[in-house]
């Protein structure tokens, strides 16, 4: 069992730097956890918490029900995969694979056999007399995963391990993590900055921001219920687009007025704001750009064509509209052509009351989550949860870099028991 507990953890570095606020998380048992968000955010400081590499300022780590916040790496059953390999580059891919298992004084035949089964899972058998400077980086990579997989921790954790690859290897790789997965069952905690890994790979995602958690949830959960403005506009792509609007509430339903377009919220999302007494205000009105639809009917909002971007199976089309650009992505049939849109073209578009996200346009909170928000943090009705206001001016980093590995551990493995 390696079920994993985090309570109100936190890190202060050098007593100044805040890089993580009480971070509150169970993880299930083979559970596959990513943590995501901008660069700076917090993510690989928890990570490095959870390993053992990091001291903990306040709250406790739990894995498998043992308290390790004082417990040294090497004790806390973990394997961890770094951004950067740290391969010992004089050894081949065998002896790289196999070194922690000899520390461990495995008997050789035993290490022979998981060698070779964790090879055949990465696919790298061919390798195995290999140093790694004759290797790619997705094949050092691999090494890296083998290494940790012979092991066989009861916690997997993942720092970045792809962002070292090109745009081509990281998709392959992110599918072979999947493989990995099922192949290896054991609980991970996958960190990155990019949302798309995220949605991709996670049972669940934590979405940070400035060291305060903004969500946990599901890929569909954080996509279709982002709990604010930063989580809608971090996850998803092209990015939802954001406008000053107006909620109405009238007699139990509710409805949304953008630029001369006034459009019902569907029940569901009714009933919840309802249930958090929400009144009519204007909000944030938050759309996703698949979720805007051409029409030609006269309850609409009116947009003039910039410019329109053909990707294929889409046609993103890049609008003005309400004083701000907005992207409508149009999907295409199997036959169909679309004669790219002109310059200025006028066009309308409308959105249904089910694709409709209301957020607070001072907190940017998501008010038909309000009443859940106000019961998790009572007496704070208003400002619930430990987050800062955010405007969808703020800017979302897609791709910042990741601090690599730190110098003391270049081509060491913490993990490994002392010869
Ligand atoms: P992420 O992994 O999300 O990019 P980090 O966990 O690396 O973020 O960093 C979180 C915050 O802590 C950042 O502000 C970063 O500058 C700071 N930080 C990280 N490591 C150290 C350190 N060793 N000393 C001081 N500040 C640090």
């Amino acid at each position: 069992m390696a079920n994993l507990s985090l309570r109100k953890v936190k890190k202060v570095y050098d007593n100044t730097v805040v890089a993580v606020q009480a971070f509150d998380l169970e993880i299930a048992d083979k559970e596959f956890i990513v943590l995501v968000g901008p660069s700076g955010c917090g993510k690989s400081t928890t990570l490095r918490m959870v390993a053992g590499l990091e001291e903990i300022t306040d709250g406790e780590i739990y894995i498998g029900g043992r308290k390790v916040n004082t417990v040294p790496p090497k004790d806390r059953d973990i394997a961890m995969v770094f951004q950067s390999y740290a391969l010992y580059p004089h050894m081949t891919v065998y002896d790289n694979i196999a070194y922690g298992l000899r520390l461990r004084k495995f008997p050789k035949r035993v290490i022979d056999q998981k060698v070779r089964e964790a090879a055949e899972i990465l696919d790298i058998t061919e390798l195995l007399k290999r140093k790694p400077k004759a290797l790619s980086g997705g094949q050092r990579q691999r090494v890296a995963i083998g290494r940790a997989i012979v092991r066989e921790p009861q916690v997997f954790l993942m720092d970045e391990p792809l962002s070292n690859l090109d745009a081509k290897l990281r998709n392959q790789m992110r599918s072979e993590i999947i493989k990995l997965r099922q192949k290896v069952n054991t609980t991970f905690i996958y960190v990155t900055h990019d949302q798309t890994e995220a949605m991709t790979l996670g049972d669940r995602i934590v979405i940070m921001k400035e060291g305060f958690v903004q969500q946990v949830g599901t890929p569909q959960e954080v996509f279709h219920h982002p709990s604010n403005l930063f989580v809608a506009g971090f996850i998803g792509t092209p990015q939802m687009n954001i406008f000053d609007a107006q909620l109405i509430s009238e007699e139990g339903r509710y409805f949304v007025e953008l630029g001369g377009a006034r459009v019902e919220l569907s029940p569901e999302k009714s009933a919840r704001l309802r249930a958090g007494e929400v009144e009519s205000q204007p909000v944030k009105l938050g759309l996703r750009p698949e979720h805007l639809m051409l029409t030609d009917q006269d309850n609409a909002v009116f947009a003039a064509v910039d410019v329109s971007e053909m990707m294929g199976s889409t046609v993103h089309i890049h609008v003005s509209a309400c004083g701000r650009d907005v992207v409508i992505v149009v999907p295409l049939g199997e036959e169909e052509e679309t004669e790219s849109l002109p310059m200025g073209q006028p066009v309308r578009f409308i959105f249904r009351g089910s694709a409709a996200h209301v957020f607070d346009a001072e907190t940017g909170h998501n008010l038909e989550y309000r009443r859940q928000v106000a019961e998790e943090t009572p007496g704070t009705e208003e400002t619930a949860a430990p987050v800062e206001p955010v405007s969808e001016e703020e800017e979302v980093p897609q791709a910042a870099e990741a601090p690599g590995l730190p110098e003391e551990l270049q081509g060491v493995d913490p993990f490994a028991d002392d010869e």
